[in-house]
């Protein structure tokens, strides 16, 4: 009992002799989460994501280096809608790290309070190529949805470390006035192509869609998480031809040759575009991510970038 508390007291000593020490370590699944919870942390917190931002969220490895990556972590924000239930369920056991589990307080659904869309009514079944059974999951390419997490992380963050509350609940503040005001910029941008049809890897744009006001006509993949065979290919092509749709979307980790394909034999251009944070260069926090997706699709619906390859 003695010794526990002198250990207590030794450790306690050496935390206050060292100011640089980061109040609440922070782990998430996903980089946009990581890039929010470091705004809304500042200086009390170091935030780092499992999956990297050119890697497919839906499956990550379950490496033992990632177990050990949390296994002193404070907060464990999870994407929630089962984003990230392929290998989660294996690495947050697996950290032994008793303060991130499931159901405990260092553990944070981040999709709590988004409206979420593609909700599926009904049973739900977890049929081929089902992988989102909850609704859709990328709430995070909607600007808005970020606020919502922003606002979430201050509360989370205030729960575990009161001292530093007040500044975590101005930072949200300060995150979500600027995400109105580049959300304002990036509306803009993409105002003249309101309506816009654009054919989409996965079916990862529903949030981003809605945002700004463009139509998905289509995927690449027949089903979420299920590759694309030739024939469905050519009918995509032909279904694109008749409509006039000429942009096609995919991301680092999905097949480049069947989007680059598909968008010639459409007479389109297929673009690369980061969903997540630190997929592609340029695109290191959400504000950049956005800055660059908005660009780049606003480039390519305007007919001038890229061209056929
Ligand atoms: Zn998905």
């Amino acid at each position: 009992m003695y010794r526990i508390r002198i250990l207590a007291m030794l450790v306690t000593g050496l935390l206050a002799a060292a100011p640089a020490f980061a109040d609440l370590k922070v782990a998430t699944s996903l980089t946009d989460l990581a890039s929010v919870a470091q705004f809304v942390g500042g200086k009390h917190v170091t935030a780092q994501s499992l999956c990297r931002g050119f890697e497919d969220p839906h499956f990550v490895p379950a490496k033992p280096s990632l177990m050990k990556a949390i296994q002193h972590a404070d907060v464990y924000i999870s994407t929630g809608l089962e984003l990230d239930n392929g290998w989660l369920p294996l690495v947050l056991p697996g950290s032994r790290n008793p303060k991130i589990q499931h159901g405990t307080k260092g553990f944070v659904d981040a999709s709590e309070g988004v409206q979420v869309l593609e909700k599926p009514t009904g049973t739900v079944s977890r049929a081929e190529g089902d992988i989102h059974p909850l609704g859709n999951p990328h709430y995070y390419l909607d600007p808005k949805a970020l606020e919502v997490v922003a606002d979430h992380l201050a509360d989370k963050f205030s729960e575990l470390d009161p001292p530093n509350a007040a500044e975590y609940k101005a930072n949200a503040k300060a995150f979500d006035e600027r995400m109105e005001t580049s959300l304002a910029k990036w509306q803009k941008e993409l105002e003249p192509y309101k309506g816009a049809s654009i054919v989409t890897y996965h079916k990862n744009f529903v949030y981003f869609a809605d945002r700004f006001g463009l139509n998905l006509f289509g995927t690449v993949e027949p089903k979420p998480g299920i590759p694309p065979n030739p024939r469905y290919l050519s009918e995509q092509a032909d279904a694109m031809k008749k409509s006039n749709v000429k942009v096609v979307i995919y991301q680092p980790y999905y097949n480049a040759d069947a989007s680059n394909d598909l968008a010639k034999r459409a007479g389109g251009v297929a673009v690369e575009i980061a969903t997540e944070a630190g997929g592609m260069p340029g695109t290191d926090d959400v504000f950049s991510k956005f800055d660059v997706a908005v660009s780049t699709l606003a480039g390519a619906l305007s007919g001038k970038s890229g061209g056929a390859r």
